[in-house]
Formats: C-alpha cells, structure tokens, sequence
C-alpha cells in the first residue's frame, strides 16, 4: 500500500505526522509515496484534507482519502490523533470498505467561447467584484429566474456543512446525490424576484448561469479564488467523478453535525 500525507502547518500535526511516519515505516506492506499514492492522509482539519484532494484530484478515482484531524472533529478528517494504531490496521487489511461522496463538475465558458472545467469538493461560488451580480439561472436548459445579489453558491452533499450552512443552505445527508444552489444576498423586491431558498436538484439535472454584464467576477472552488473579468456563462452538475474515502467506523452523520455546530457529542 502506497501512502501519502498532506497536512498543516500547526505543532500538533506536525508532530502526528512523525509518529505516524515511524508506525508507517514500521509496516512492510506499507511505503511513502508522494507520485502515486494509492491511500492520501490528511493531518490536519476539513480544510487541509481540502487541499489534500486538490492535489490528488486528477488520480482521485484510483486514491482513497483517510482525514485524521488535530483540531476539534471534522466532517471530511473523521479519525482522531489517537486513533494511529487502529488506522495502520486498517491501512495493512486488504478487503477495506470504502465510502464515495458526490463531487461537483464545474465548467466555465468565456466569451472567446474557451473551456475551463474545475472540480470541487464542498462547493462553488460567484460573486461580482463591484456591482451587484446579475445573471439568468437555469435549472438543465430552462430558465428559472432572474437574480439579483451578491452571488449564488453551489454545493456538494459533503460540502453543505461549509460555506452553504453559512448562507442559510440546508445539510444534506452525504449519501444523497444532489447539488444545492443557495442565495447570497438577493435583491427581492416589486420588481426584482427570485426564489428566495435553497435548492436542491438532482444528480441528474444540472445549473447554468448566464451572465449580463461585462464584469470582473470571482470565483471560488473550495478554497482556490479565481478572477476572471470575461465570463459568459457557467454550467454546474454533479460530476461523473466521485471522492472516495477508507471507510472508517464514521459517526453517525448527524451525530457529527450535532457535535460541529449544536452541543458536544460523549
Ligand atoms: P478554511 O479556513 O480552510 O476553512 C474555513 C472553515 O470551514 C474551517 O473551520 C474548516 O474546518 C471548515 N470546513 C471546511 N470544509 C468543511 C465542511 N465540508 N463542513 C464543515 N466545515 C468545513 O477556509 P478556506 O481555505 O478559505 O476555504 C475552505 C472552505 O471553507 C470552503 O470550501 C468553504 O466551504 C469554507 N468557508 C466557509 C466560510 C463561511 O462559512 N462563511 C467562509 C470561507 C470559507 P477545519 O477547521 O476543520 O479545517
């Protein structure tokens, strides 16, 4: 078994990293490898296992993906410092479960009609850098509104605890396939009218927007920003590709969500 570990700048992580290091090299089925690992560890939070994917995205098919996290529980690093022992077990038997989460397809077009296709894992976003952003959203070909606002959010089911929960986006169960578009500050009045929710659509439809001024837009995949002043229009579906993840003896999911953002799960 191959492995490589992507982590964070804190002490904590850094010191996880050397005795999980020591307990690798302690292993004969296993090896580092940073060119083509077959397993990626993440030490470190939701953001650094983040990173982790995006550097292995391109052979993310082939990669299974194991978050020991150093600060408080996370959704994506799920295993605990103390936990190293039990994840070299795991990482040694061969018929390991795995878990496979929904990832989001994202495709720009530019007014010279070029391509640029971006993966993300928790979510896509667009803002207008000056004014307010004015685009035609359509759910796969049909126009569904008008918006106005500060921007709209896509999200992944795993992404829907992140930046999503924060512009008023419902949580999503992971195992559902679905992306969520959600408002960031709409303009709805007498003559500006948008939905006003979060909307969830199926894996099978997708979401384009298209964009009516000649504006400098930003941006997001996950924590990657992009500024890009000639957009035409970007499209939106829930990508063919998937995350997968060594299946761990993970939390009830809503335990999880409980722990995160209500009250302390014993
Ligand atoms: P970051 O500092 O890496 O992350 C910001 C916070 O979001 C961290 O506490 C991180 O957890 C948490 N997070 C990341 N993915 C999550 C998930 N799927 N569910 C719940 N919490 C999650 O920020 P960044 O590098 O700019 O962007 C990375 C991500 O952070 C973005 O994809 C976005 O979703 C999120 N973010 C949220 C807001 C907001 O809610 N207003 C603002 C900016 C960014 P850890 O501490 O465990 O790393």
């Amino acid at each position: 078994m191959k492995i490589a570990i992507c982590t964070n700048e804190s002490k904590k992580s850094q010191s996880v990293v050397k005795e999980l290091i020591q307990k690798i090299n302690a292993q004969e089925q296993l090896t580092l490898d940073y060119e083509n690992p077959q397993t990626v560890i993440s030490v470190g939070g939701d953001g650094t296992l983040l990173k982790a994917f995006h550097q292995y995205k391109n052979k993310s098919d082939s990669i299974e993906f194991v978050g020991v996290h150093t600060g408080h529980l996370g959704f994506y690093a799920d295993w605990r410092d103390f936990e190293l022992d039990e994840l070299i077990v795991s990482l040694c038997t061969k018929e390991r479960m795995k878990v496979s989460y929904p990832l989001l397809e994202i495709e720009v077009l530019l007014n010279d009609e070029s391509k640029h296709t971006y993966l993300a894992l928790n979510e896509s976003t667009i803002k207008s850098v000056t004014t307010t952003m004015v685009c035609d959203l359509s759910i796969s070909g049909e126009l569904f509104e008008s918006f106005r606002g500060d921007g709209l959010a896509f999200s992944t089911p795993t992404g829907s605890t992140a930046y999503n929960k924060s512009v008023g986006g419902a949580v999503v169960h992971p195992s559902i396939p679905a992306m969520q578009i959600t408002e960031i500050a709409s303009l709805n009045n007498r003559i500006f009218r948008t939905l006003g929710s979060p909307m969830i659509i199926s894996e099978n439809e997708w979401a384009s927007i298209d964009l009516k001024q000649a504006e400098s837009y930003i941006v997001t995949i996950d924590h990657i920003v992009v500024v890009r002043a000639n957009i035409q229009s970007i499209r939106y579906k829930i990508a063919d590709q998937k995350i997968h993840f060594a299946s761990t003896k993970h939390m009830h999911f809503w335990n999880r969500v409980r722990d995160a953002f209500i009250e302390e799960v014993n």
